[in-house]
This record gives structure tokens, C-alpha cells and sequence, in this order.
């Protein structure tokens, strides 16, 4: 064989290679609880929330332990692009700057071969890198007539509703400006259900008339618990505003058409004590799941594009969010918390071919894993400094026998709002050891454990059973350890605020 035709042979078997390398399509919304999406069953199930997204769960793999590793937002998208924790991404909350020049995944898919676009919510001041296209709202964007930044400048999309603009601008670049020849990692990344839950128009009757089943812990009064639970200010009942959580107070919103006449509803029957928090409880509810409805009406229209296409064979399609939220469990909305409903967080994903329909996954994983799942995807190599471990072969149904056996949580946004206290802790699928830290915390420190197999609603830390000595010393033993394998800094528990001290 001349070493032409040999040649010639290698540049063919490699342009084959990457032609067989999936498309990726990352669907991300903002504070998307697990509890309010249909796969994942639970107490809102029966109302039929999220069809489209439990589609990608029933052709795909359902993610039962996919957690955080800093329930906020700009932290949690930090840790997307870069595969590291906050305390080495330098994103510790959302007041802090970005370093855009750092690694991060996008960067490497796009030497390698692949087209990389970003369109809706990223929450990172600056200049986008590694992208081919994005499209971005300013800080945490608006519901209606919203502003996008692009490489060129602001565009105004007047009389449009964000989550629509998303999916028009994202399926535009599919359908009309990508590269055919080259496989693409295409980001849709949601604003919605973040706070203050305002829907589109076509969606402000959805739901209305239906009783939104309580939580058991709707009147929490966080007896079980240490400090921090007790001092927080993200309780519907005292946090929740009227004016703008709830839109029946304030000119903005009475005179708004899409609240005048539950403002009107208010101002005549104005409930109070447990019946206020009641009424609360379920306008909050429907207002975000009117939201969360166009972001699954979002999903299907990008499934169906995919369809349409010819794509789907060789997409991988994921849906997460970044970060749970609390749907009035213990009396809250928000999240920061590492208990259960913020700390975790949805993970559906589909793969025709590779991931087995209707698979489920109860591995740990958590979000420092998805930018080396997107390198592993793409063939690209994964660099030593990420700190998680790829997906794919748990979407394959072949979870590693070394696979981690605990998770490593810090959350660190203290004083700020709601005053959720720092604290950070371990969690082995099981037991939950959280240690709250720093200004505020009687005694510089306060212990919780949780069994989440008794208690999973996590109302009652047996931290000071003394049955419990030898489990608190094997994770506080496991919380040292991953300390050091993540080379977490120590942090000085006395602080006056909280950027000031963290160095
Ligand atoms: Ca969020």
C-alpha cells in the first residue's frame, strides 16, 4: 500500500470517528425542584407537571442522587462549566466575580471539533468564552420583555416571554446557523422557575381552581434542629412578600392583568395566620408551576426540532437545574440548605441506543460531574484539575465498582440573603452530617445529623444520640477526607462578613 492511499485511509477513519461523536443538548432551568417533576413521583405527581421532561426520563435514565455541591445559583453554574467546586472555581456565591479566563469544558469541546452555543440564563458577569454563539440574559434577566446580550450587544424582545425566547433563539441556531458537518453542544438554559415566579399570559389559568397538595412539614417549627434552621429568612409565612412573591399589592401588580383580579380576591378577603399561609402556599405553587410548565413546553419543542431534523438518533439530550428548591417543605421557597430538597436536583437524560429507556440511576453524582460527562461524550480528553468523574458509563448501566461512596457540600453565602448560615457536610446516601460555621453560630459551631432512611424529611438531627458516637466519628472522619481530596482551604469559623475572612 503506497503511503498515499495509507494516508488517505487514516484522515477517512478519523473523520468517521468524529462524525459518530453525539450532539449534545444541555436543557438547564433555575431552581427546578425534583419534587414538581412527574418522573420523579412524590406528592405533586398526579398533577401531571412535566410531560415532557418525564419523556426524557421514560426513554432515558432517571438520576435519583444527583446533587449540588453549593445549592445557589451562579455558584452552581460555575461548577457546570469548570467540573470543580466553588472554593476552586473562585465562584463561592452569587456576589463574587467570575474568571472567565479560567478552564472550563466548553472551551476544550470546541478545540476538539465541536460547534458550542449558549443561550438564556448563566448569571456570570462578563464576556462568555469558548463559545461559537451565545446569547445570554443580564444577570438574572426578566419574565417579561426581556433584554439578551450577544458578542454584538443588547437585543429587547418587547412583548415576549423569556422562556419562549429561549427556545426560538436556541431552535434558530439549530435549524438555521449551525455548522452541519460538525457535532454541537447546544446549552438551553432556563430563567425560569427562579423567583418571582411571574408566568406567560396563555399560562395564568393553568391550575387555577386545583388544591396543590401540602407538605406534611408545611408548619415546620424547626424544634429538631440546631440554629440555622430556626434563624433563616426564606419562610413563605415571614419571607414571602405580598407585593412582589405574591402580586396583589403594589400598583406594578394590581393594575398588572395577569394579577388584578387575585389582587382584587385579596384586597376583599385579606386571610390571616394559618389561612394566609395557606393561601400563600398555593398561589406560590401555581404561579411556579405555570412557569415550569413552559419550560416543559420548552423541552418538547426542542425534542421535537431534534425530531424533525433527523437528529435524535445521535443526541444525547440531558434536563437539570441548578439546584432544588423547597416547594413549602419545612415552611420554605429558596434553597441554599444542603437538606434534602435543595441540595438535590432533577437529572433526566436520553440517548437512543445507549442509555436503556426507563433506567433508573441511584449512584451519587453530583454536578462537578457534568463537565467531564460532556468531555467523555465528545472523545476530548478530561483534565486531572476537574474534580468529578464523567457519567457516561452510568448512563450505560456500568457504574465503576470505586464509584464515590459520599458527597462533599459547602455552602458559603453568609451574611446575605435569606441567612442561611455557612455550613458544609458529608453525605453518604444514608446519613447526613452537616456542620454550620462562622458569625452567628452559637459557639462558632453546631453539629446535625440526619438518618435520611428514619427521617427523610430531615425534622430531627440525632446528632447528640449517644447510639450515634461511632457514626458521627466515621463521617466526620469521611467529611476530613474529602476535604483533602477536593483541597478545600480551611476556613476560619469567626467572620464579620463573608468575603472579608474567606482568604
Ligand atoms: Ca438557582
Amino acid at each position: 500500500m503506497t503511503r498515499g492511499i495509507l494516508t488517505a485511509l487514516l484522515v477517512l477513519s478519523a473523520g468517521l470517528a468524529l462524525a459518530a461523536r453525539p450532539n449534545i443538548v444541555w436543557i438547564f432551568s433555575d431552581d427546578h425542584s425534583y419534587q414538581t417533576i412527574g418522573a420523579y413521583g412524590g406528592r405533586l405527581e398526579p398533577l401531571n407537571l412535566s410531560p415532557n421532561i418525564d419523556r426524557i426520563a421514560k426513554e432515558g435514565m432517571r438520576f435519583d442522587r444527583a446533587y449540588v455541591g453549593n445549592s445557589i445559583c451562579a455558584p452552581s453554574r460555575a461548577t457546570l462549566l469548570t467540573g470543580k467546586h466553588s472554593h476552586m472555581n473562585g465562584k463561592y456565591d452569587n456576589r463574587d466575580a467570575f474568571n472567565h479566563d479560567q478552564q472550563q469544558f466548553q472551551k476544550i469541546l470546541q478545540k476538539n471539533g465541536y460547534q458550542t452555543v449558549m443561550v438564556g440564563k448563566i448569571h456570570l458577569n462578563g464576556k462568555m468564552q469558548g463559545f461559537d454563539y451565545w446569547e445570554v440574559l443580564p444577570g438574572q434577566g426578566k419574565y417579561h420583555d426581556p433584554d439578551f446580550i450577544t458578542e454584538a450587544g443588547k437585543t429587547h424582545y418587547k412583548g415576549r416571554y423569556v422562556t419562549d425566547v429561549i427556545t426560538e433563539r436556541a431552535l434558530n441556531w439549530l435549524e438555521n446557523e449551525r455548522d452541519k458537518e460538525k457535532p454541537f453542544m447546544l446549552m438551553v438554559h432556563h430563567k425560569a422557575p427562579h423567583r418571582n415566579w411571574d408566568p406567560a399570559d396563555r399560562h395564568m389559568s393553568k391550575f387555577e381552581g386545583i388544591e396543590i397538595p401540602e407538605p406534611a412539614n408545611l408548619f415546620d417549627d424547626y424544634s429538631g434542629r440546631e440554629t440555622a434552621a430556626n434563624l433563616q429568612d426564606m419562610s413563605i409565612d415571614k419571607t414571602m412578600t405580598l407585593k412582589n412573591d405574591l402580586k396583589v399589592e403594589g400598583d406594578r401588580w394590581i393594575n398588572n392583568p395577569r394579577y388584578k383580579e387575585r389582587a382584587k380576591w385579596f384586597a376583599a378577603h385579606k386571610p390571616e395566620g394559618q389561612e394566609l399561609v395557606k393561601w400563600k402556599y398555593q398561589t406560590y405553587m401555581k404561579d411556579y408551576l405555570r412557569t415550569t410548565w413552559a419550560v416543559d413546553e420548552s423541552v418538547g419543542a426542542v425534542l421535537k426540532a431534534l425530531e424533525e431534523q433527523g437528529l435524535s438518533d445521535n443526541t444525547i439530550v440531558m434536563y437539570s437545574s441548578d439546584q432544588g428548591f423547597y416547594m413549602g417543605e419545612h415552611g420554605w421557597f429558596d434553597k441554599r440548605f444542603m437538606y434534602e430538597e435543595s441540595f438535590r436536583t432533577p437529572l433526566v437524560a436520553m440517548w437512543p441506543g445507549k442509555i436503556k429507556p426507563g433506567s433508573v440511576n441511584s449512584d451519587l453524582v453530583q454536578n462537578i460531574d457534568f463537565a467531564e460527562t460532556f468531555l467523555e461524550l465528545a472523545d476530548a480528553p478530561i483534565p486531572s484539575d476537574m474534580q468529578g468523574k464523567s457519567l457516561v458509563p452510568l448512563m450505560k448501566g456500568e457504574t465503576p465498582k470505586d464509584w464515590r461512596d459520599s458527597l462533599y457540600y459547602h455552602y458559603y453565602e453568609y451574611p446575605g440573603a435569606h441567612s442561611v448560615r455557612r455550613h458544609e457536610g458529608v453525605f453518604d446516601g444514608r446519613w447526613k452530617l452537616i456542620k454550620f460555621y462562622g458569625v452567628d453560630v452559637p459557639g462558632g459551631a453546631e453539629w446535625e445529623l440526619f438518618d435520611l432512611q428514619s427521617d427523610p424529611a430531615e425534622m430531627k438531627s440525632v446528632y447528640s444520640n449517644p447510639e450515634n458516637k461511632a457514626q458521627i466519628k466515621r463521617l466526620k472522619k469521611k467529611l476530613n477526607a474529602l476535604k483533602k481530596q477536593y483541597q478545600v482551604p480551611a476556613v476560619p469559623t469567626e467572620q464579620k462578613s463573608g468575603k472579608a475572612k474567606r482568604k
